[in-house]
């Protein structure tokens, strides 16, 4: 088939060859610059001579053509081997991370790096390794490496602030948080870690300024008004940050703004109760706590007032702010609690008898409450009374003196357990006394 298309194709060739030299039999003067002329060349022959230069010249040119684009794509597929295998190397490593084998990846990535020593997979992962591994400063060394390879990495920004921050490098830490915040300005991570550390510097202020985002940047409802709970609390921070830097009256318009947001913040009016009795305001401290705790019923807010009516020589006020409590929540026993202790310090032994008997008509029975009876009975001269009630007492520590702490979590047990039960921890229960 091949043979006959070569054999018609040589046939058509001679036919148009013989054709030319019938169709131009004259001949010609072909004349060149700084040569003699050629002279009486057939016109056949220049046109085929010319016909055969021609069809050279494009098909050393297609030649050329060819063989560079062979050279280019032996190359790439060169290169691409190369990475190839460098990139299977660096999945097997992250294997390696994933099964807990650290050394092994870390030779691994070293390897990678010995051959692509900017592979930024490879430096990133090594950095994490070490991070794993506590080594602050090895962590350091690599996330940065990574990060001279790609800059503006908000991710290895974030890690580099975090190996900063535990490696107690604060400054270095606040300094690459906040230049992660002004590239990425919705960053949620950043402006958390930010506020930490601003914190732990002792700035309550730019703490407070990096919560605010927080807050506008959480979406999800829940954490959203856990946020804004912390940020009440650096406003209170700040609050006593004004105070101490003697701007009392600044101080106590941040703490009322918490107040205005939400009334049941405690440590905000315990902070303002503090100024108002630094600057001599005891009445206005008194009233703060009252408020406080028509506001939230909580009894370090009666405690504190106890405090401030004892400083003001008022025990009458702390004793009427108790029995409201004792009046609004009868279930609750802690403002009867509280007011026996104080009808005891303000030697009213009988009136503090009647507390006590009141917390055990109401099924409270522990040693602190036997033991304030005893003494109760010991100063009125009820000497029998009071051994019976010092008896209970030691019973009941007795009792308390068997128990198991569990050195994991802390629990407390009555049994000894060989797992505990709160956090599955084998042979932690040690008796403690
Ligand atoms: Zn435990």
């Amino acid at each position: 088939m091949k043979f006959t298309l070569f054999v018609i194709l040589l046939v058509i060739v001679v036919i148009f060859c013989v054709s030319l030299v019938f169709l131009n039999p004259g001949v010609t003067t072909i004349v060149l610059p700084f040569v003699d002329p050629f002279r009486d060349i057939p016109q056949a022959a220049v046109i085929l001579y010319s016909m055969l230069v021609g069809t050279a010249a494009a098909m050393a040119a297609i030649f050329i053509k060819e063989i560079q684009r062979t050279v280019v794509t032996w190359g790439n597929e060169r290169k691409a081997k190369k990475h190839g295998q460098l990139e299977e190397r660096y999945a097997h490593g992250l294997d390696l991370v994933a099964g807990g084998r650290l050394e092994e990846a870390t030779a691994c990535f070293e390897e990678i790096l010995k051959k692509e020593p900017q592979h930024p997979g490879a430096t990133t992962a090594l950095g994490d390794v070490h991070y794993s591994c506590k080594k602050w400063d090895k962590a350091i060394e690599y996330h940065s490496q990574a990060r001279s390879i790609t800059p503006a990495n908000i991710r290895l920004m974030l890690k580099l602030g975090r190996d900063y921050a535990e490696a107690d490098r604060r400054t270095d830490a606040i300094e690459i948080l906040s230049q992660l915040t002004q590239i990425d300005g919705d960053n949620l991570t950043g402006f958390v870690e930010l506020g930490k550390l601003y914190l732990k510097q002792g700035k309550p202020e730019q703490a407070y300024n990096a919560q605010c985002k927080v807050v506008n940047l959480t979406k999800d409802p829940n954490r959203k008004e856990k946020e804004q709970q912390i940020l009440l609390g650096l406003k209170c921070e700040l609050a006593g940050e004004q105070s101490a830097q003697g701007d009392d009256q600044n101080a106590i318009r941040t703490l009322k703004d918490v107040l205005h947001k939400d009334k049941r913040f405690v440590p905000a009016y315990i902070k303002l109760a503090e100024i108002y009795q630094k600057g001599g305001a005891l009445d206005e401290a008194i009233s703060t706590v009252e408020r406080g705790y028509r506001s939230t019923p909580c009894m370090v807010l009666l405690q504190r007032l106890e405090e401030l009516a004892l400083a003001e020589e008022q025990p009458q006020e702390a004793i009427s702010a108790y029995r409201q409590a004792i009046g609004r929540a009868p279930d609750d026993l802690a403002p009867a609690l509280a007011l026996a202790l104080l009808y005891f310090k303000l030697e009213m032994l009988d009136e503090a008898e009647k507390e006590c008997r009141y917390l055990l008509s109401h099924g409270k029975d522990f040693p602190l409450l036997h033991q304030l009876l005893a003494e109760i009975y010991f100063r009125s001269g009820r000497f029998e009374e009071s051994c019976g009630r010092y008896k209970h007492v030691l019973q009941k520590q007795r009792e308390r003196l068997f128990r198991y702490v569990c050195n994991n979590c802390g629990a407390e047990k009555a049994s000894w357990e060989a797992r505990c039960t709160s956090c599955g921890q084998w042979n932690s229960l040690v008796w403690q006394i």
